[in-house]
C-alpha cells in the first residue's frame, strides 16, 4: 500500500502539552510508523511541516503534501488534552464508509490492546486535515499527553507498533535497543525521578536524552514525576499574574514544558493549561484568549 503519514502541528506552532510535549512525541511516533511500514515493503511519504509559522499554515502545508502524492490513506498522528483526567485512544475520520473509517477502528483497537481506553473512532467532517485530503485520511490522537495515567503507559516504540498493526495486521518489534541501554547498573525509578525533580537531570529534550541514554526508559520516569509532584503542583510560590498573561507567556515557551512548566505555573497550573489547550484547540495560539 501507499500511506502519507505525519506528526501534527510543528515546534514553532506546538501543540497541547501536559505530562510530556505533544509535537514532540508525535515526531517520535511518526518516525517509527514509517520505518515500520517500510520495513513490510509498503511505500510512505512524510508529510510533517516544520516550516509553517501559524496554525492555520502549518494544516495547509500538511495538506498540500498530503496532495501531491496518490496515496491509499492519510495518517495524522496526533495527542489529546483535556483537563489531565481524560485518558485514552481515539481516531478520527470524516465519515464511517470505506477503508478510512475500517482502518481507524483497526487502530484504536490495537492501541487499546497496550491497555489505553478505547474511547473509539469519532466522524467529525469539519477537521481540516479530513476535510482537505483528497485520499481518505485518519486522526489518530494516540492517547491523552496530560494524563499522568496515559503518559505512565505510553511509550513512541509500542504505539508505533499498535498504529502499523491497526493498518496492516503485521507486526514489526522494535530493531535491538543499543549496548548501553543493556547496562544493568540502574537506579530504581523513584530514586531517579527524585533527582529528575532535584534538576540533576536538566530539562525537556535534554533531559529526556540524558535519561534515554542511561538506559532509563523516558516516559516511565517522567510519570514517576508527575506522580510525586501530582498533577496539580502545590508550590507555595504560585506567580500572581493574571491568567491570560500566564497563558501568553506559558505559549511563548517561558515556563518549558512538561514537569518544569508544572513547577513554574505552580498552583495556576491547571487553569493555566486549560486555556493554553483550549487556545490550540480553537487555533488562537498567535494571539491567545481566556475561553
Ligand atoms: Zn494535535
Amino acid at each position: 500500500m501507499i500511506f502519507n503519514i505525519h506528526g501534527g502541528h510543528n515546534r514553532i506552532v506546538v501543540g497541547a502539552c501536559g505530562c510530556f510535549s505533544e509535537v514532540e512525541e508525535d515526531r517520535k511516533v511518526k518516525d517509527l510508523v514509517i520505518s515500520k511500514l517500510i520495513a513490510l515493503g509498503h511505500t510512505v511519504y512524510d508529510c510533517t511541516d516544520e516550516q509553517a509559522t501559524t496554525q492555520r499554515e502549518n494544516l495547509s502545508n500538511i495538506v498540500s503534501k498530503c496532495n501531491a502524492h496518490k496515496v491509499d490513506l492519510d495518517i495524522s498522528i496526533h495527542f489529546n488534552s483535556f483537563n489531565g483526567l481524560a485518558h485514552g485512544t481515539e481516531a478520527y475520520t470524516y465519515d464511517n464508509l470505506g477503508s478510512a473509517y475500517k482502518a481507524a477502528c483497526q487502530i484504536v483497537n490495537a492501541i487499546s490492546e497496550l491497555g489505553f481506553k478505547n474511547r473509539g473512532v469519532k466522524v467529525n467532517p469539519s477537521y481540516y486535515v479530513l476535510r482537505k485530503t483528497t485520499a481518505p485520511a485518519i486522526l489518530v490522537e494516540c492517547c491523552f499527553c496530560d494524563s499522568a495515567e496515559d503518559a505512565g503507559r505510553y511509550n513512541a516504540e509500542s504505539m508505533a507498533t499498535a498504529i502499523v498493526k491497526g493498518l496492516t495486521g503485521q507486526v514489526v518489534l522494535a530493531s535491538p535497543k543499543p549496548a548501553v541501554n543493556q547496562n544493568p547498573v540502574k537506579k530504581s525509578i523513584d530514586e531517579i525521578a527524585r533527582e529528575v525533580i532535584n534538576g540533576r537531570w536538566g530539562n525537556g529534550e535534554s533531559r529526556r536524552q540524558a535519561l534515554v541514554q542511561a538506559g532509563y526508559d523516558y516516559g516511565t520516569v517522567q510519570a514517576k514525576v508527575n506522580q510525586i509532584l501530582g498533577c496539580v503542583s502545590s508550590s507555595p510560590s504560585a506567580p500572581s499574574n493574571n491568567l491570560l498573561d500566564l497563558v501568553r507567556k506559558t505559549i511563548n515557551g517561558s515556563f518549558g514544558n512538561g514537569a518544569a512548566r508544572r513547577a513554574a505555573l505552580g498552583s495556576r497550573y491547571a487553569e493555566v493549561q486549560h486555556q493554553v489547550n483550549l487556545n490550540i484547540k480553537h487555533q488562537t495560539m498567535n494571539n491567545p484568549r481566556i475561553y
